[in-house]
């Protein structure tokens, strides 16, 4: 049977070598950061052990955090599902009576759905990455948690920008598409009331936010308005600054090559005569908490490697799996997201351990996926077809016999048997030479 990802694959990614070799890019540019590194697969181990460390004192952590960053100035909220964060941003803002929003990249509120929630109630939130913003005028989601438009092409995005963007007729150079949207950008930067944004680390000895951008778009949207709501899962807390010094070295190193995210701000209370909202948001986090053989998952940094390396991700694209974090990290978080259709997408991975071969934090990712198969309970037509196997199984001339009828049945396999629910799948593949002969009477006649 196909997978509801390969099907959707099929729809949204025309060109998927041309996507496989885009996103392959950054896996190689990822293993020349690691190799210049000399302290790399150390400060992977650091990370680690500060995740775990983290996710036993979470607790303590968090509120340490609300005490600090609320002795800096800021206000912390508590949300305990995507609908709160919706409601205490649409609060917030409507208390102020804002209309314009500037918005710099935040997988959580992809999560939450907080933009079509905004506009729907007369708000403009702009996007201010340049990938979200092109795919904010393309009207999809986010592909890619930090290459958001990765499956467009430039001159995808030159059409873009000129049907909705006044962009220049028939542009493809990437440079000047950028200093084109750089140029559009500025007036809405300086028009907006407040600034939204993620958080890559919460800092609970001092109350800091950490926020690391290429284009800077964070650092505008945080210090022009001055009301600034920042959004972040519960699990984005570190202990202090030394911490945090490990992770920064491996945030940029492990998602694009780079030694350090272009633009890492630190922000510790509002700025002078402004506002700084936090929204901690739980939204399934803690019920992966609870979960022995999945919390590892919520260690997650979101540099994006585990997408850049996995097989299933790079031809499939990130708009197959549905979700608002999609490749093997999304895989493994999606089951306690109430997403539909979540809970089969763990059958979408080749279990080949890529993923968990590059992950920063080494978040064991193919084995949580492993271990969320394991967990799933089958549909009718598998649990009917394992009780026929266990069946046969537990008697050895129905087994034989099951054998012989198999062995009959097998030139019927792959095409030549019209609606033979197996022959997608055997598109790609071939079945092995068939033996003549069971491994039993195989053995019998050798041993004569
Ligand atoms: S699971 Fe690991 S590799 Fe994947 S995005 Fe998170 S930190 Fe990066």
């Amino acid at each position: 049977m196909r997978h509801a990802l390969d099907r959707r694959a099929e729809r949204v990614l025309p060109d998927a070598t041309l996507h496989d070799a885009r996103v392959h890019a950054y896996r190689d540019r990822r293993d020349a950061a690691g190799a210049a590194e000399p302290d790399f697969e150390d400060l992977r181990d650091h990370a680690a052990a500060t995740k775990a460390w983290v996710l036993d004192h979470l607790d303590t952590l968090l509120e340490q955090f609300e005490r600090n960053a609320g002795a800096a100035g800021a206000v912390v909220h508590w949300a305990a599902d995507a609908a709160e964060l919706r409601e205490i941003v649409t609060a917030i803002l409507g208390e102020r009576g804002v209309r314009r929003v500037v918005k710099s990249k935040s997988m959580l509120t992809e999560e939450c759905g907080l933009n079509p929630h905004l506009e729907a109630r007369g708000i403009e939130i702009v996007d201010t990455d340049l990938g979200e913003r092109i795919v904010q005028l393309a009207g999809e989601p986010p592909s890619h948690i930090i290459l958001p438009a990765i499956h467009r092409s430039a001159r995808e995005i030159g059409e873009l920008f000129e049907r909705r963007m006044s962009g220049p007729p028939g542009e493809t150079d990437p440079t000047r598409l950028t200093r084109h949207a750089r140029a559009h950008m500025r007036p809405v930067f300086l028009g907006a009331e407040a600034g939204i944004t993620g958080v890559n680390f919460a800092v609970a000895s001092s109350g800091s936010l950490a926020i690391c951008t290429n284009e800077g778009n964070a650092d505008l949207g945080t210090s022009l308005p001055a009301l600034h709501i920042a959004c972040t899962g519960i699990e984005k807390l570190v202990g202090d600054l030394d911490d945090l010094a490990v992770f920064l070295r491996l945030l940029a190193r492990s998602g694009t090559g780079q030694a350090i995210t272009t633009y890492t701000s630190l922000i510790t209370g509002p700025r002078p005569g402004g506002e700084l909202h936090v929204v901690l948001v739980d939204n399934g986090r803690t019920e992966l908490l609870a979960r022995d053989a999945h919390r590892a998952s919520l260690g997650c940094i979101r540099c994006g490697a585990c997408l850049n390396t996995c097989p299933v991700y790079r031809r499939a694209g990130g708009h197959a799996y549905g979700l608002a974090v999609p490749g093997p990290i999304g895989i493994a978080l999606a089951p306690v997201s109430g997403t539909p259709g979540a809970a089969s997408l763990p059958a979408a991975s080749s279990l080949c351990g890529s993923c968990s071969a590059v992950c920063p934090v080494r978040i064991d990712l193919h084995d949580q996926l492993y271990a969320w198969r394991a967990a799933a309970r089958p549909g009718p037509l598998r649990r009917l077809a394992l009780r026929a196997a266990a069946t046969a199984l537990a008697h050895p001339r129905l087994y034989r016999l099951a054998g012989r009828l198999a062995r009959a049945l097998w030139p019927l396999l792959g095409r030549r048997w019209p609606g033979n629910p197996a022959a997608p799948w055997l598109v790609a593949r071939e079945l092995p030479e068939h033996p003549g002969a069971s491994f039993r009477e195989l053995h019998a006649r050798r041993s004569r």
